[in-house]
């Protein structure tokens, strides 16, 4: 794989303070975007699609289960919807929540394994030209998709990356399922890190704004995340989001890292890419501005 140097110019950050540091038409991408910027975050609202159920990975941290009315964590939602649900779900929202300005599609599976996360998009892009869309992945379909993502305007993707080193990586991961075979072991991670960074660096060739999310899972990836930092920043990522291990499934065992040895990791990061330091590990249903996702209940959308 090659790697690239120049990036575009909103990717060369060493500090993440202002905006203003983003080139205009990176800016444009996430100035209303919740989860780039804190200040935005305190204005501006999302909405996330659950209508893609399937995932092609095993991850080792990741209860399937997606069905889960009171939890708050990444992958869970109360109901998935089909893509004209969703249609219907963004008018009633955007009627009634001030400032959505984002209709992201981060599961309850892989938004790149269902078809209907790309059918949704288009009704969305149809209804409500004026939202931008955003999707979260873990980039094993990434450059296999590039061109229905572009086609569809998406401007913010989120790949989770856990690992560059595939012999870390295999820990993570149990099994991928890729072209119709179920692999496992260092194969399968092999794989996956080398479609993750490859599709991170074509990604951002097109232009796509790159967040990459990170769990940090104590005695598997800690001494590991500054390498992910600079592997994914090299192929031009712009954001790094270390989220700490919900411990559950094969790692239910694990303890989660505290808030200290997070953010120390976090600072030795910022020398190499800018930090996502406010993300509240949304569920795939979320609604609203970041941490009020209690107003789906109020929507009744539970
Ligand atoms: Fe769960 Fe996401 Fe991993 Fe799939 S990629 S197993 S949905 S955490
Ligand atoms: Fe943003 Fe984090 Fe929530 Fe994703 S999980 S929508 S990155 S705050």
């Amino acid at each position: 794989m090659k790697t690239r140097k120049h990036l575009h110019a909103g990717c060369d950050l060493s500090e993440w303070k202002e905006n203003s540091l983003w080139d205009p038409g990176s800016l444009r991408k996430v100035q209303k975007h919740p989860c780039y910027s804190k200040k935005a975050a305190h204005l501006f609202g999302r909405i996330h699609l659950p209508v893609a159920p399937k995932c092609n990975l095993e991850c080792n941290y990741c209860i399937r289960e997606y069905d889960c009315i009171n939890e708050t964590r990444p992958g869970v939602t109360s109901k998935v919807l089909a893509p004209l649900e969703a249609l219907e779900r963004v008018a009633e929202v955007i009627s009634r929540v001030p400032n959505i300005t984002v209709v992201g599609i981060a599961g309850p599976g892989e938004p790149l394994f269902n078809p209907e996360t790309f059918e949704t998009f288009r009704l969305v892009r149809e209804e409500f030209p004026r939202l931008k869309k955003c999707m979260s992945s873990n980039g094993l379909l990434l450059v296999e998709k590039i061109h229905q993502i572009t086609e569809l305007d998406i401007q913010t993707i989120t790949v989770t990356v856990n690992a560059v080193n595939p012999l870390i990586a295999q820990r993570i991961y149990s099994s991928v399922y890729y072209r119709g075979i179920t692999l496992r072991g260092l194969e399968a991670a092999r794989v996956l890190v080398e479609k993750q960074l490859s599709g991170i660096e074509v990604a951002a060739e097109k232009g796509i704004i790159i967040k990459v999310n990170t769990v940090l899972i104590p005695t598997i990836n800690e001494d590991h995340v500054l390498e992910i930092a600079k592997k994914v920043k090299m192929l031009g990522a712009c954001v790094l989001n270390v989220m700490p291990l919900i411990p559950q499934h094969k790692f239910a065992h694990l303890t989660p890292p505290s808030g200290g040895e997070r953010k120390a990791i976090q600072d030795q990061c910022a020398a190499v890419i800018p930090q996502m330091r406010h993300c509240r590990q949304c569920r795939a249903d979320a609604v609203g501005r970041l941490g009020e996702d209690s107003q789906n209940a109020a929507l009744g959308l539970e």
